[in-house]
């Protein structure tokens, strides 16, 4: 049923950052079908083939009903003709055969395994693969060389593969606040990416750290690391430092996903609590009730204050909504954003923004709230 929903008027708008999309929506049954054939051509380093998947799938995430016909299809934008191809597959039989013979198929739950290894890429994932291994396991069986990233990774791989709650996550963002309050008093804190866009799960948890005298946050995150790991907080940590200069990055530079930020990639070792128990309520039993933890990743962002609107604004994601605003802002509006700032290619000026809401005016998008930003 489609409840006062008129298919001819909807207005379907382009850019994900054009659009609001909710956590929770109506054709999961189709996306998560495009998901798959987007993770598939990731695997294939075939980066164009997945983004377009991805579109696809989004744009029926935007969609206030459930897809019953093809025709409801025919106004929306971003759908080609392989995405649907395999949504007319699945409405007319439930399931798409291609999709559940690449979900079944030993390249892709291989490639699912080894990738979903803490510091493992598509390339070394890969060259596992063609190299005959499967697992994790495989790679500890075959005494493969690992980083210390990809030690943490396979060490920990069943605890970090589980989602991470927003109750844990609320419990790391009360030791996090601890840690900094400790450091730098009157530091700001804020949990970013799924949390922050409402999901109830992750698989991981996000904060961007900041103070309101720009440049007290300088060097800010070796001390909260040292205040962590003398607590035994820690199972595995890596600091880099910021990088960004505003005259040597954009403009002119080809944009770059990754940020200069001050950041720490760690693993948290997270005290037991009620949460903590498998879904049967149970404690693994290689674990006595008083040493009961489990490992979280958990990533730091340290921003001046300055920048911290399009800090917040750049780590709340979805990605696919972060890569369109940049392409909208390139796109249409001849600026450049990043992470850091905003760049007006036109006036050939940087623009200052307190806020999230600022950004979105400047660049002539109406604002959307974060839990709306789920494309
Ligand atoms: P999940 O629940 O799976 O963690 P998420 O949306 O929080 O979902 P993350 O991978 O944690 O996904 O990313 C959160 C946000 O941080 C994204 O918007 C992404 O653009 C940004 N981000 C992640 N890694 C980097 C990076 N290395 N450099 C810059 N931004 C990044
Ligand atoms: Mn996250
Ligand atoms: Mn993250």
């Amino acid at each position: 049923p489609k409840q006062n929903v008129n298919v001819n008027t909807i207005q379907m708008k382009s850019y994900a950052c054009q659009r609001r999309t909710p956590l929770k929506h109506h054709n999961s049954h189709l996306t998560e079908a495009l998901e798959v054939l987007s993770e598939n051509a990731a695997y294939g380093e075939n980066e164009g083939r997945s983004v377009a998947f991805r579109r696809a799938a989004s744009v029926l995430k935007a969609l206030p009903y459930r897809v019953q016909t093809m025709d409801e299809l025919k106004c929306l934008p971003c759908l080609g003709d392989h995405s649907q191809r395999v949504i007319k597959e699945i409405l007319e039989d439930g399931t798409s055969r291609e999709v559940e013979s690449m979900r079944q198929s030993e390249q892709f739950q291989a490639m699912k395994a080894l990738t979903g290894i803490f510091g493992v890429g598509v390339r070394t994932a890969d060259r596992w693969f063609r190299e005959g291994l499967r697992s994790p396991s495989d790679l500890i069986r075959t005494g493969q060389q690992l980083n210390r990233e990809q030690q943490a990774g396979v060490l920990y791989y069943d605890e970090l593969n589980k989602p991470v709650t927003k109750h844990e996550a609320d419990l790391i963002g009360d030791i996090v606040k601890e840690a900094v309050s400790a450091v730098l008093p009157g530091a700001e804190i804020q949990l970013m990416g799924g949390f922050r866009r409402g999901k109830e799960l992750g698989h991981d948890v996000d904060f961007l750290i900041t103070h309101p005298e720009e440049g007290k946050e300088e060097e800010l995150m070796p001390k909260i690391i040292s205040w962590l790991e003398e607590r035994d907080l820690l199972l595995y940590q890596k600091t880099t430092r910021n990088s960004y200069l505003e005259k040597k990055d954009a403009p002119g530079r080809p944009p770059n996903n990754m940020d200069r930020f001050e950041r720490c990639f760690s693993i948290f070792k997270l005290q037991g609590h009620a949460e903590t128990t498998g879904s049967d309520g149970v404690r693994p039993s290689n674990q006595s009730e008083a040493s009961y933890w489990r490992a979280v990743r958990v990533d730091l962002v340290v921003s001046p204050y300055s920048q911290f609107a399009f800090a917040t604004l750049g780590w709340t994601g979805s990605k696919l909504f972060e890569r369109d605003l940049r392409r909208w802002a390139g796109q249409e509006k001849h600026m450049s954003l990043s992470s850091h700032a905003l760049y007006d290619s036109v006036q050939r000026c940087y623009v200052r923004a307190q806020s999230e809401e600022e950004i979105f005016e400047y660049l002539g998008l109406e604002f959307i709230p974060p839990c709306e930003r789920n494309a």
